[in-house]
Order: C-alpha cells, then sequence, then structure tokens
C-alpha cells in the first residue's frame, strides 16, 4: 500500500517562499473530517466528549478547530491548563490527566474549575490538604497491573508503569470521596500506546465497564463517566491499517449495552483523550536535502533534525517519507536520512529504500502531525521551525513562527552582560 502525502511539490515551491523549510504543516480539511467522523462514531452515547491531549499538538489555532467540534481538552501541565483557559474552555471541558503533579497545578486546575483525574492515592490526601475541600466532581486513574494484551497480540506492560491506583486502592479512594462529599465520579485508564487495531478501546472499556460495576456494589459510588482516554494509534508504516474509529465506537458501544445497561448504569458518559489519532496523520515535516555523503553507507542531510521530531531519533519510530515530486519514482536508493545533531540517532530513516534524491529536493516526513512539533527541543542551539496550516481553500497560514536566536537567548535577560543575544 502507498501513503498519500495532503501536499504537492508544486505547494510546497509556493510555501517556501514565505516561510523556508524546515517546517511543519497541518492540513485543515483531514483535521476537521476525522473530528467529525470521532463525533458520529460516539453519537450514540449523549454525554460523549473528546479531551484532546493537548501535549501532542498544543497549537491554539489547531486546537480550536477540534473546539468546533465539542472537543475538550485533557492537560498534563500548568501551561497546558494556561493554554486551555486563554482558548475558552469551560471548566468541565478541562481534563487535568497529569501525574508527579506539582502542588499549584492542582491549586490552578481546581480554581478554573476543571475536572481533577488523580493519578495515585496520596493524592487524594495532598488536594484535600492544598486545597481544602474537593471539587463535586473527582476522577481517578485505574492501573490493572500486570500484562495487558488484545486479540491480535498486541500489548504493554502496565505492571511496570508509574500510573495510576490498584485496583484495591481505587476502590477505597472512591469510598473516601463520597465520604468526603464528591457528588460525580470518572475512572480513567491509559493501558496501551498506540494501538493499531480497531479492538482497544471495545477490550479497555470493557475492562473498566466491569470494574464499574464492582465499584458501585462495593462502595454505593456510581460513575458518571468512564474516560477512554489516549492510546488509539495511526498507520504509521504503508503496510498498516489504519484504525477505524466508527467501528472502535460501535465496539464500545457494544459492550456498554452488554455490561454497563444490564447494571442499570446506561446512562454513563464515554470520554477520550486521545492526541495521537486526533492529529498524528494531519501534520507533516517538510524539509530540504542540503547535503548528500558517500562514505560506508549513502546518507543525505536535511535541514530539519530530532530537535524538529524527535521520535525516530529516541523510539526508533518509524516516519514514512516521500520526495516531493518523485511519488511514483522507482525505490531503487538505499538512504539513512539525517539531521545536524552531534548524535549519530539523529537520522529520520536508516535503510530506507527511496527514490534518488538529488540536492534540494524536498522531503516529506509523514505523520508528525501529534507528538512532532511538541517534543521539539533545542539541542545543539537547534531552534524550533515554524507550524503552518494548509486551509480547505489551499491557502497556507503560519499559525507558529519560526524560534530565532532571540528567543533561543531570551531567558538570560536578566544579565546585563549579555544583553545584546537578547
Ligand atoms: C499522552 C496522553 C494522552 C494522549 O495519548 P495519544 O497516544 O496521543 O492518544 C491522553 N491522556 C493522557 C493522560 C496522556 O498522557
Amino acid at each position: 500500500m502507498s501513503k498519500k502525502t495532503f501536499v504537492t511539490k508544486e505547494q510546497i515551491q509556493e510555501i517556501v517562499k514565505s516561510w523556508p523549510t524546515p517546517f511543519h504543516l497541518y492540513d485543515e480539511k483531514g483535521i476537521r473530517e476525522n473530528a467529525q467522523a470521532v463525533k458520529e462514531a460516539f453519537a450514540w452515547n449523549p454525554g460523549f466528549r473528546e479531551y484532546f491531549a493537548v501535549k501532542a499538538t498544543p497549537n491554539p489555532f489547531l486546537i480550536n478547530i477540534l473546539k468546533e467540534y465539542g472537543c475538550g481538552t485533557d492537560c498534563s501541565s500548568m501551561t497546558e491548563l494556561m493554554l486551555s483557559k486563554a482558548l475558552g474552555f469551560s471548566g468541565e471541558e478541562i481534563m487535568f490527566s497529569s501525574n508527579d503533579t506539582p502542588p499549584e497545578e492542582f491549586v490552578y486546575a481546581n480554581e478554573i474549575g476543571a475536572t481533577i483525574n488523580l493519578d495515585d492515592f496520596t493524592h487524594i490526601a495532598y488536594l484535600e490538604n492544598l486545597i481544602g475541600e474537593f471539587p463535586k466532581t473527582m476522577s481517578l486513574r485505574f492501573n490493572p497491573g500486570g500484562v495487558y494484551s488484545l486479540s491480535n497480540g498486541i500489548m504493554d506492560n502496565p505492571g511496570d508503569s508509574k500510573y495510576g491506583f490498584t485496583k484495591e486502592q481505587i476502590i477505597e479512594g472512591y469510598r473516601i470521596l463520597k465520604e468526603k462529599g464528591v457528588e460525580r465520579f470518572g475512572i480513567h485508564a491509559f493501558l496501551v500506546s498506540n494501538t493499531v487495531t480497531n479492538d482497544y478501546y471495545p477490550t479497555l472499556a470493557k475492562t473498566l465497564f466491569e470494574l464499574c460495576v464492582e465499584i458501585k456494589e462495593k462502595t454505593g459510588v456510581q460513575m458518571n463517566f468512564i474516560n477512554l482516554s489516549g492510546g488509539v494509534g495511526i498507520a504509521y508504516r504503508p503496510e498498516e491499517t489504519p484504525n477505524d474509529i466508527r467501528a472502535i465506537g460501535a465496539g464500545v458501544e457494544k459492550v456498554y449495552n452488554e455490561v454497563l445497561v444490564p447494571a442499570g448504569m446506561g446512562d454513563v458518559d464515554i470520554y477520550t483523550e486521545m492526541g495521537r489519532f486526533m492529529m498524528g496523520p494531519y501534520g507533516c515535516l517538510v524539509t530540504q536535502a542540503i547535503h548528500e555523503k558517500h562514505i560506508y553507507k549513502e546518507y543525505i542531510g536535511v535541514d530539519a533534525c530530532a530537535a524538529n521530531l524527535m521520535r525516530p531519533a529516541i523510539y526508533g519510530a518509524y516516519h514514512h517519507i516521500t520526495v516531493a515530486g518523485k511519488e511514483n519514482a522507482p525505490c531503487d536508493h538505499k538512504y539513512d536520512v539525517v539531521g545536524s545533531l552531534c548524535e549519530n540517532c539523529d537520522k529520520f530513516a536508516v535503510d530506507r529504500m527511496l527514490p534518488e534524491i538529488e540536492m534540494g529536493d524536498y522531503l516529506i516526513i509523514h505523520d508528525t502531525g501529534a507528538h512532532g512539533f511538541s517534543m521539539g527541543y533545542n539541542y545543539n542551539g537547534r531552534l524550533r521551525s515554524a507550524e503552518l496550516l494548509l486551509k480547505e481553500d489551499g491557502s497556507v497560514e503560519m499559525i507558529r513562527r519560526a524560534e530565532t536566536a532571540k528567543d533561543y537567548f531570551a531567558t538570560f535577560d536578566c544579565f546585563d552582560l549579555y544583553k545584546d543575544l537578547v
């Protein structure tokens, strides 16, 4: 199977007249169609809400598009809470699913009315100490421990993960919160990342639904919402079959009807916190080939580096690459495509078969719309790129400017000696 780009060589040649490479480019049309599909897939649940995981793509212009489809935000930190507030999200539209949380972030989340999703049993007393009285709505994060496997062999190891409450702790947690006057309850779990199977949410839903029935029996706490969190994956590789969100929604509906409805819990709201699935395929990193190197292997040096997209360097993650304008050329050259960092892991592709690359060619690195730009950093003094939006009408809008040296030096502004840099 081939993977298509949402931008052509001709469009890139136009864009670079205003904004030089490298840049992340996002596809408004793709974002909108997907957000609509998510909404429809869960329309059977009247209280459904997707809380977009801000950390995936913390850009206000993009989050505002999702807002039009009824999405809220899922925040992991102070700045993400601040961004959500600035974008006009109301309290109930903001989920605060953080861990190892600094005290001031709990206080701020409570102030703006966000739903606090506690990561640990000890955080119950910690939060009470900080804010006195619990908010009316509270959520707790579950970790089932052990190994969690799906029918197609995908698995992860919650027993090794730092997140969440054990089963005994979470049951006790709801009991305490109820005693302390909390009125609305939620449960959350995130067990496997980037699942490319329609099975993950339905399987997780069954685990959580059955647990909620047990919690109700043991504590009298009736769950108001069940948060399936993130983890719905995307097809980074051409041979993978993309997830079908309608099949996923229908799969969750089926277990909802099998487990919750007979237990008299047919009014529970389903929440999700997808990041990757909402944005991943609708962003790409456009970069230009600036060097070629023929030593023990063949290298193509591009003007982007791991500071613009870290996933290949840290996880060996696969990102498909298209050479713009050579979409139909034979992939008969084997290259390592590399960035400039003084780290040998700074490779966007290793031993990748691609069309012959000439200096000046534009390379489109696919699926950078989530956990792409946002994982960027400044090692080697490299600056973060611009983010651009390819709009539905074909025009392009800058939605974040590229960093400049002044930004890089900005934190020296308190030192007179270096004021010329700032
Ligand atoms: C990272 C994260 C998400 C989003 O995960 P994706 O894999 O991008 O869908 C959602 N919720 C929490 C708590 C997270 O940490």
